[in-house]
């Protein structure tokens, strides 16, 4: 039989009612190419020719974006690769609000143009009262070129040689600095630094003194740096990338640097990521004295490294609103997680060899490389590690000793039976 003159001709398939609800919905584009592979798939024999609409309305997308929800079962809190931090339902709610026309730049009572995001600022301002003022941007590396730039392009920055930090994906933010235009003042060794290497630096070239906490490795033994409230005598800018966002001490983390400590120290400028400790949207908060933020906000470059209305919704509902996704998965309960996987493996078992083991969690985002989070996993053979990652939804495990761990600490527990079902479907 030829196939060929009997597949339905694109604009008679796109006629169909659940194809123009798609459309509208979805945006055409997306549709016509879900009518154009099904009418290839009648051509090739693999579908009748009258399935076509039908073939075509199963394998339409989702949404009209292509990334995909994923379900974080590596016991990893701020996966990088998964986008770190998950929202809260307020920050969502607040960004799904925002996505209209917004006065984030507006008073509404004068009419007039108003600070853009002074809500989100202020709820910073109140969070960390020692900042005085504070600014955001879009990342931690724009807050750190933003700083650099306004207070040393031309000029030196003193950094300790045990600070020259690799971020990830091959960005060093010494490279990252020195495309400002600034000169790097190196300073003492990977090991040791000592006060008097930064004091025989310090001249009248010196922009500012950069200490950036080195997130994502240790170093032991014999070793040595200079606390910040040593720096801050010394008449010249102190800028610290602390890097994680925690806005203060945190007990679980004892060697994470915090904002509040770090200004009360002394430091002139801190600057940190949105979406790593803080649990809130990728932005770059700058906090520090008045005079330096009105330098940074003045800078040209300050337009160009300027946040989203979005980000702005999602960084204050995360500021004021209720704990974050981040600080639960940190503080999830091993006995619980325990329970947890105990009664997904017993769902499964009659299917799948299914046991519960004990699983280190960890913070990642390039965070707290010491720290782990002891709890719980189910087990399955190896193969489900990729069965899982292209299901519905896709669930990301991690590849342990030849088996596929589900690690509960970052999965909300309503989404246990979403893993019951995955793991089922992939028999
Ligand atoms: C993560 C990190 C950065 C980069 O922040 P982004 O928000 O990813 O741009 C810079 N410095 C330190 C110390 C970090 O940990």
């Amino acid at each position: 039989m030829d196939h060929r003159r009997q597949v339905p001709r694109t604009d008679r398939v796109l006629a169909d009612e659940r194809l123009r609800a798609a459309a509208v919905r979805l945006g055409p584009a997306l549709v016509k190419q879900a009518v154009i592979t099904a009418q290839q798939q009648a051509r090739d024999g693999v579908i009748a020719p009258g399935a076509v609409a039908d073939e075509a309305v199963a394998s339409l997308p989702e949404a009209a974006a292509s990334t995909r929800p994923v379900i974080n079962a590596t016991g990893v809190v701020l996966h990088t690769n998964l986008g770190r931090a998950s929202l809260s339902a307020a920050a969502v709610e607040a960004l799904t609000r925002a996505a209209g026309p917004t006065d984030v730049e507006f008073d509404l009572a004068s009419g007039q143009r108003a600070q853009r995001g002074r809500g989100t600022l202020s709820a910073l301002r109140a969070a960390v009262p020692a900042g005085g003022d504070v600014a955001v941007v879009n990342n931690g590396a724009a807050a750190l070129i933003l700083a650099t730039t306004a207070l040393a392009a031309g000029r030196d920055v003193i950094i300790s040689r045990g600070e020259m930090v690799e971020i990830g994906d091959g960005f060093r933010l010494p490279e990252l600095i020195m495309s400002t235009g600034a000169r790097l003042r190196e300073v003492g060794t990977t090991n040791r630094t000592k006060i008097t290497d930064y004091t025989d630096a310090v001249g009248p070239d010196t922009g500012c003194i950069l200490k950036v906490h080195p997130s994502n490795f240790q170093v032991r033994g014999f070793t040595s740096s200079v606390a910040v409230d040593k720096l801050a005598g010394l008449g010249v800018p102190v800028v610290v990338d602390i890097g994680s966002g925690l806005l203060a001490p945190d007990p679980l983390l004892p060697d994470e640097p915090d904002a509040d400590s770090t200004l009360r120290a002394g430091a002139s400028l801190v600057t940190a990521s949105g979406d790593k400790l803080l649990g809130g949207p990728q932005a770059g908060l700058l906090l520090g004295e008045k005079s330096i933020i009105e330098r940074l906000r003045r800078h040209p470059l300050a337009r160009a490294l300027r946040v989203d209305k979005l980000t702005l919704a999602a960084l204050e509902a995360t500021l004021v609103g209720p704990l974050t996704p981040t600080w639960q998965a940190l503080r999830a309960d091993p006995e619980d997680l325990r329970a947890r996987a105990a009664a997904i493996a017993a769902a499964v078992r009659d299917h799948v060899e299914a046991t519960v083991v004990g699983s280190d969690g960890a913070v990642g985002g390039g965070g707290a490389p010491g720290v782990s989070l002891p709890g719980w996993a189910i087990a399955l053979p190896e193969a489900y590690a990729i069965r899982l990652r292209i299901g519905e939804p896709a669930i990301v495990g991690r590849i342990e000793r030849g088996r596929c761990l589900l690690d509960l600490r970052c999965v909300p527990a309503d989404q246990d039976q979403l893993i019951i079902g995955g793991i089922l479907r992939s028999v």
